[in-house]
């Protein structure tokens, strides 16, 4: 599928380092309701419900379908997050080194960039997984600044609004699981979701405040163990 070039994006963002990393800064004052951004995916694949857990690995089958998009997707440079590869993602992986004459190690790492920053995108009866570089660039928060939407309008494009007064040079963030509704779970719940389904433990203020200290001093490999999470 063809994706078409990402949108001029307000100057109300920036990507700049912060934290000890890249990532979405507020470039100005922004007041609550304010489009920071609204941009189009580089890769794009549209995806039946039923095939949702596989979508990482649809989407990166996408992208190596055509050079122009891989070719956009590794310029991009995304955030790597090591990702747990089952067996099967293996097996995946090295058939499509074969069938897409790619190097498998590369391929790996750019299934890594891929599972770490794909969007899901709903509007309008599509329902698919992309990237969007920019909006893909801000963190996770358990007390988001920001929130991702969409509209009829431009269809694939994903809008980040402010959902409330944001100062300049404070870190954009959103809500990764999109449901309001994660917002009020506990520290134990919303972190093994996003464990699950992202496999990170999260470090935003509010998680950083809420953390029982058992888990603090629990080393990185024990952690899925702790949340009773089996790693396909
Ligand atoms: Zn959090």
């Amino acid at each position: 599928m063809s994706t078409p070039a990402a949108a001029s994006s307000p100057p109300l963002i920036c990507v700049a380092r912060w934290g000890g990393e890249q990532q979405l800064v507020a470039a100005a004052d922004v007041e609550s309701g304010a489009l920071l951004a609204a941009e189009y995916p580089i890769a794009f694949v549209e995806i039946e419900p039923d095939d949702e857990d596989g979508a990482p690995m649809l989407l990166l089958e996408s992208i190596l379908a055509t050079d122009d998009t891989h070719a956009r997707v590794v310029a991009e440079d995304l955030k790597l997050t090591p990702w747990t590869l089952g067996v099967g993602d293996r097996a995946t992986l090295a058939a499509l080194a074969r069938k897409y004459r790619r190097n498998p190690d590369k391929l790996a790492q750019l299934y890594h960039r891929v599972a770490a920053n794909n969007i899901r995108y709903a509007q309008a009866g599509v329902i698919g997984y992309g990237i969007w570089p920019l909006v893909s660039r801000a963190n996770h928060s358990c007390d988001p600044n920001a929130r991702l939407g969409a509209t009829p309008k431009q269809p694939l494009a994903e809008l980040l609004l402010a959902t409330r007064p944001i100062a300049r040079g404070e870190a954009i963030c959103w809500n990764y699981l999109g449901d309001e509704s994660f917002l009020a779970l506990d520290w134990m719940a919303r972190n093994a979701q996003l464990l699950e389904d992202f496999q990170f433990l999260c470090r935003c203020p509010r998680c950083e405040a809420e953390r029982p200290a058992a888990v603090a001093a629990l080393p990185r490999q024990e952690i899925a163990a702790f949340f009773g999470l089996s790693r396909r």
